[in-house]
């Protein structure tokens, strides 16, 4: 028998690859959400870039009958978040504010500059995520936190809004960047989604950076797992009141042809258990991206993501209701998932270039670059959108 394992249709390539709840916010019934929705803090920020109005050519897309972006769209963007949750400006420092702005900014930068010389929208997100992976100030890649067992278990997917590709790993344990991997996934095999020693031997046949569990310590991050033990509870990353707040990564982009892609990272849940796997690798949960409406990537209680089916939900509300991107993330993210008592937020950017980062929590770690702009990033939610 053979060691190396049938793929299917699978060609093997060396190296890594170039590239009851009311769903109304009238009709809610939820008697604190109302309230909520008026706190400063949940002023979700939706951003129509007035930059950039150049149409994109057609002729060059090939999934979307109308190409032509409205006013205020932007011809080319990237939008990004490195976690939603209780981030409080008492539990930051300046230095730290400081930091993550600084990492934001160098994950745009990455993006734009894929962006900016006519690259795809799945290069530019990849690329950007690639960086908040390697920055341990992130609940993704190197910063990922502790499963119950003291060890790393990392998520990641990625979707192509032209034709419905997508690619996803869960509960990996040895790649640098996971994010690579779900994109190998999508490109290099007939599936979707592999997990744990699956994903890590079909990750073998590449050239991927493996790493050991040391790549993955920290003490802060190791802290929190103590602190989960000693409660005996299973907490997202950015609940631990005193612990440093990081979470989860994602970007979504438009390219100059107008294709729209996804890709979203995690390192799940501190203290979680027996091979959880959150919202991040459920396509359509966490990660999605249609050319027809838009592409998202989200971040929060992954468990209320999946449930409600967070990510196309959004797109589906576009797509079949003629909703625009912000009224479906606000009823999506501010209302259902309320609803439900999930809290997180997502960013996404629509087929024209409008964008929206909407979050139910009083902060998200997010930034934007769109084209003709400056990049913009902001932590809190009374930071707005940046325009
Ligand atoms: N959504 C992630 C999960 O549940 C956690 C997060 O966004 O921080 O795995």
């Amino acid at each position: 028998m053979s060691p190396t394992p049938d793929f299917g249709r699978v060609v093997l390539r060396r190296g890594r690859p170039r590239e009851p709840l009311s769903t109304d916010p009238a009709s809610t019934s939820n008697s604190e959400l109302q309230p909520m929705l008026r706190r400063p803090f949940l002023v979700s920020a939706t951003v129509m870039a007035a930059f950039s109005l150049m149409a994109c050519d057609p002729g060059e897309t090939d999934a979307s009958p109308d190409r032509t972006p409205g006013l205020g769209a932007a011809e080319y963007g990237i939008v990004i978040h490195g976690g939603a949750g209780t981030i409080v400006r008492e539990n930051l420092t300046e230095e730290l504010e400081a930091a993550y702005h600084e990492a934001l900014r160098a994950a745009l930068e990455a993006g734009n500059e894929v962006l900016e010389a006519g690259g795809s929208a799945m290069d530019a997100v990849v690329a950007a995520v690639v960086i908040l992976e390697d920055e341990p100030l992130f609940n993704a890649g190197r910063g990922s936190v502790f499963t119950s067992e003291g060890t790393n278990e990392l998520d990641a997917a990625v979707m192509d809004g032209r034709d419905l590709d997508a690619g996803a790993v869960a509960g990996v344990t040895t790649l640098r960047n996971p994010i690579l991997l779900a994109r190998l996934v999508m490109e290099e095999s007939p599936h979707v989604l592999f997990t744990g020693d699956g994903a890590e031997t079909f990750a073998d046949q590449f050239e991927l950076e493996r790493v050991g569990p040391d790549w993955f310590y920290t003490d802060a991050r190791w802290e929190a797992l103590e602190r989960a033990r000693e409660r005996e509870e299973i907490t997202l990353s950015w609940h631990m009141e005193e612990d440093r707040m990081i979470g989860t990564v994602g970007a979504v982009a438009r390219d100059r042809s107008g294709n729209l892609a996804a890709a979203t990272s995690t390192g799940g849940m501190t203290n979680k258990r027996f091979g959880r796997v959150g919202d991040v690798p459920i396509i359509g949960a966490g990660t999605y991206a249609s050319n027809a409406s838009c592409a998202i990537s989200a971040t929060g209680h992954g468990e209320y993501f999946i449930r409600n089916v967070v990510a196309r939900e959004i797109c589906a509300r576009m797509e079949h209701r003629g909703e625009t991107l912000q009224e479906a993330a606000d009823a999506v993210v501010m209302v259902q998932l309320l609803d439900h008592g999930g809290t997180g937020g997502v960013v996404g950017i629509d087929r024209d270039g409008h964008i929206a980062l909407t979050m139910n929590t009083p902060g998200m770690y997010r930034g934007h670059f769109l084209a003709g702009g400056e990049p913009f990033t902001a932590i809190y939610a009374d930071e707005g959108d940046g325009r």
